[in-house]
């Protein structure tokens, strides 16, 4: 099964803490690299590619068994807060996050848990 092509050029460029110790705001580009044709099913529905940092990570939205949303996020910062389910200590999926807020999110609208 292959992916809509059309998908992969879904494209959300943000400002966010830069990754030098000031955190001086720098662009950071989200691109979206799998989207689950069945959101509502168990497993991961979405994942973004995340550059503009140090390295590239990887972001994705998993629905778990009990039907709640968690994010994943491959950065240092999310990996050391991983005892938060939903690595609210990582600036990028906090940034994606309110991406979905400002414009509505298809997805939280399945489960109302997803709200942290
Ligand atoms: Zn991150």
């Amino acid at each position: 099964m292959v992916a809509t092509p059309s998908s992969s050029f879904t494209l959300i460029t943000m400002m966010l803490p830069g990754p030098d110790r000031k955190r001086i705001p720098s662009p950071y580009h989200f691109r979206v690299t799998y989207r689950n044709p069945n959101p509502g099913e168990t497993g991961c529905i979405v994942t973004w590619e995340v550059r503009g940092g140090r390295e590239q990570y990887q972001i994705s939205l998993e629905r778990t068994d009990d039907d709640a949303l968690v994010w994943h996020c491959t950065c240092p910062d999310a990996v050391y807060h991983a005892d938060y389910r939903h690595a609210c200590g990582c600036k990028h999926v906090q940034g994606i996050k309110q991406v979905f807020e400002s414009i509505g999110n298809p997805v939280g609208r399945l489960s109302a848990r997803a709200v942290a």
